[in-house]
């Protein structure tokens, strides 16, 4: 069976003020020896896991991928061939920032064969973004979707809800504004204010207070804008063109298998979840796994029905009956949430938003 193959890039330029993902601020000595490391880790996989097939999918994701020098992303990637087979074709996104997406190294990921942009735009208001700690610009972000698209990647833009200074007309023009620049998928986050990051220290202070209503109503208006402009909600938080859903995520949704590299990466092997150590400096020494969890077929089929109703793909009744979940049963119950049609159990469109409480509730 193929997998994914996650590459995760743990350097950025700065850290934004919001920002709990596992990276550090970017450093040459440590990034110089990370493509080595990769390697490793690569084969240090294969010989505890060895997965059967090939990557049908590749994401590189970080931190910043796109802040690596010219030429580290290549021998990385040189390295990890060696180790695990990649398809031809396969879909190939990698994550970026605006302000390093530079016209130089549109071309370099253009010729690793990098089939997917996925940039952080995260808001086109300039205040915003300085709240943020973001170091790019709106005019910036512009500039990035538009090289990406002229270089012909398929171009996704992330915008966060909920975020200082944010009005509902902001949100309400995101989509036009990336469907005109040449985005054909779009994510939205709503922000989450997690300890140790800079916002909660201005929260704290009493200088944003998070209102998880208005987020609420902002990813409403968001969801509206975005249907209007063509992009079709696939999963709670992405919509996309016809066709052009992230086929990588959505191995993640559906249960399927993901080989994950680097610093604090994760992966899933059959019943098995397991991650690298998030410490730099120890990965570049020896790499080592910490196994997470060892799921029943059960526990997996659950994990599969959780995932897919956050979808508009929904679950089929196979994996229904693998969790030992009664469809009849569960409509008679909460029928206000849930559409059984085609042997598919899905979530109604209108609770999408709250999917995860709905599931809590009624199938955990
Ligand atoms: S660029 Fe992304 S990964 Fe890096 S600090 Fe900002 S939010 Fe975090």
């Amino acid at each position: 069976m193929n997998f994914g193959l996650y590459i995760h890039i743990p350097f950025c330029r700065r850290i934004c003020a919001y920002c709990d993902f596992y990276r550090g601020v970017y450093d040459r000595a440590r990034a110089e020896k990370y493509p080595a490391a990769l390697g490793r880790d690569a084969q240090n996989f294969m010989n505890n896991y060895p997965v059967q097939g090939a990557a049908d999918t590749v994401y590189i994701g970080g931190g910043t991928p796109t802040v690596l020098p010219s030429g580290e992303l290549r021998a990385a990637l040189e390295m990890i061939k060696k180790h695990i087979p990649i398809l031809q074709g396969a879909e190939f996104s990698c994550e970026g920032n605006p302000e390093s997406f530079t016209e130089e190294k549109a071309e370099e990921l253009k010729s690793l064969g990098v089939s997917r942009m996925s940039l952080g735009v995260q808001s086109l208001s300039n205040k915003t973004l300085a709240a943020l700690g973001r170091i790019h610009s709106a005019e910036d972000a512009v500039r990035a979707i538009k090289r990406a698209a002229d270089h012909g990647f398929s171009v996704s833009a992330d915008l966060m809800l909920g975020v200082p200074f944010q009005s509902e007309a902001d949100v309400r023009e995101f989509p036009f504004i990336m469907r005109d620049t040449g985005a054909e998928h779009l994510s939205a986050y709503m922000l989450t204010v997690s300890e140790g990051t800079a916002l909660y220290d201005m929260v704290k202070r009493g200088e944003f207070t998070p209102d998880d209503d208005r987020s609420a109503d902002l990813y409403s208006a968001f969801h509206e804008a975005a249907q209007a402009a063509g992009y079709i909600r696939y999963e709670v938080s992405n919509w996309a063109l016809p066709g052009r859903e992230c086929r990588h995520n959505l191995k993640y949704w559906t249960g399927g298998d993901y080989v994950g590299l680097g610093a604090g990466a994760y992966s899933k092997v059959g019943l098995t979840r397991f991650h690298t150590a998030p410490d730099i400096d120890l990965y570049l020494k020896e790499i080592s796994r910490i196994t997470d969890e060892v799921m029943t077929e059960q526990e997996l089929a659950k994990e599969k029905v959780i995932f897919g109703l956050r979808t508009r793909f929904g679950v089929p009744a196979d994996v229904l009956t693998q969790a030992g979940i009664d469809a009849g049963a569960l409509l008679q119950k909460a029928g206000k949430y849930f559409t059984f049609t085609q042997n598919t159990l899905r979530i109604k469109e209108e609770y999408m938003i709250v999917s995860d409480g709905v599931a809590v509730e009624y199938l955990l």
